[in-house]
């Protein structure tokens, strides 16, 4: 491996297939398909490089934004294998859904704005295979029950190029609850929804209801598919549903590895004298002489500003606290106590993942920055270097 002068993330693909395996066994009684949200550069582990490792395991992948769908299907072009299903659930302007087509991606009718676009384009040799969206409650996008005889009406005379293949609906608050009431409200609604579609178009419905939260701690709503999203990364939803799915699988509890490290190498390393300030604002004076190493890292990676004065990195396993401010391409950790050797002018911090016995959690951050783990990961640069490493840390 060439040295490294920037911040990167490894991808441990053994936890990644640990977690692929996890939710496969939560499946197993209702018999579902395995289907993942690689949305946002897959939760900012690289779009591609996750694909890559699991593309084989699983039946569905979705997406929100039509470019990601298509560059999925180049990367299948490239490695010659043959096309999976991909649904975009997002947003899909006119030439979006042309392309979708022709490239067979699945995409998602949410409203009857969509479906006038849909109706007004140019007669095609392409079948399009649509998702209808219902809101059962969340409030976003998607039909409302009431809506759902008008929209069967439209429907049943769509052009034949047009093949209505799924349906499907959102959860709430799955994972800011131990107790499900709305979401059996919201699968009353769904349920009632779907049946009305499969009764005006005289046919079966593919139905996808659940997100990571719900495959873990409400198997009835797995319907034929379920979208998993941060489960698959080894991240929680939340504590509420970790605490749920201990409580649900009380002899075996589900366990989730962690998929994602973020490593940076030292930009300098000295020695600033007592009384010095450290960053922007003078926010930090070091009350002793204070060994610091400097990191090029900062808020424009992905390194939450929130984090100043809270945070510290892993450097040869021992915390380092990070002082003063996070600023947009640097920040500054106090390494008095790490053990270097008289020649040693180099380290590397773990700013996320495991380091000896140490080990800084996307909870942790999320805490630290008032934040959710959901975020702390979309948020990682895409412009950052993402490279496939096993269980030892060692490159694929
Ligand atoms: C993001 C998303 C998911 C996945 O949610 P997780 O909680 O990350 O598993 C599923 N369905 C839709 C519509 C989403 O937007």
């Amino acid at each position: 491996m060439t040295t490294k002068i920037a911040s990167y993330i490894e991808i441990n693909k053994d936890a990644l297939l640990h977690n692929v395996k996890t939710f496969k066994q939560l499946l197993s009684t209702s018999h579902a398909d395995f289907g993942v949200v690689l949305k946002a550069n897959a939760y900012g582990h690289g779009l591609t490089s996750v694909y890559a490792q699991i593309q084989a395991e699983v039946e569905a992948i979705y997406v929100i934004s039509p470019s990601d769908a298509f560059t999925l299907r180049t990367w299948e072009k490239q490695n010659q294998i043959s096309p999976k299903t991909v649904v975009v659930i997002g947003a899909i302007s006119a030439d979006e859904m042309q392309l979708c087509a022709a490239q067979q991606i699945d995409f998602v009718v949410s409203s009857f704005d969509h479906l006038k676009i849909l109706k007004s384009l140019p007669p095609s040799q392409q079948i399009s295979q649509l998702h209808i969206f219902i809101d059962s409650g969340l409030g976003r996008e998607g039909f409302l029950l009431d809506e759902v005889d008008a929209l069967g009406k439209d429907l049943s005379n769509l052009p034949s190029h047009f093949n209505i293949k799924g349906v499907l609906s959102h959860f709430s608050n799955t994972e800011d609850v131990t107790e499900q009431n709305y979401a059996e409200h919201q699968m009353k609604i769904f349920e009632q929804g779907a049946q009305k579609l499969e009764t005006a178009l005289n046919k079966t419905l593919q139905k996808h209801f659940a997100a990571s939260a719900a495959t873990v701690v409400l198997p009835r709503a797995h319907f034929s598919t379920v979208r998993v999203g941060i489960g698959l990364y080894g991240i929680w939803p939340s504590s509420e549903t970790r605490l749920s799915a201990k409580v649900l699988h009380p002899s075996q509890p589900p366990v989730l590895q962690p998929v994602l490290s973020w490593k940076c190498p030292s930009q300098a390393l000295k020695t600033l004298p007592a009384g010095s300030f450290i960053g922007y604002g003078c926010t930090y004076k070091c009350a002793v002489n204070t060994r610091i190493a400097v990191f090029p890292v900062g808020y424009f990676d992905g390194y939450p500003r929130l984090l100043s004065g809270k945070a510290f990195v892993l450097v040869q396993g021992i915390r380092c606290p990070v002082l003063g401010r996070v600023m947009m391409n640097h920040i500054v950790a106090d390494i008095s106590h790490v053990p270097l050797q008289p020649h040693e002018n180099h380290v590397v911090a773990t700013l996320l993942g495991k380091d000896g016995n140490e080990s800084i959690s996307v909870e942790n951050i999320a805490s630290w920055s008032e934040s959710i783990g959901y975020e702390v990961v979309a948020r990682l640069g895409s412009h950052l270097q993402r490279v496939v490493v096993d269980s030892h840390g060692r490159a694929q």
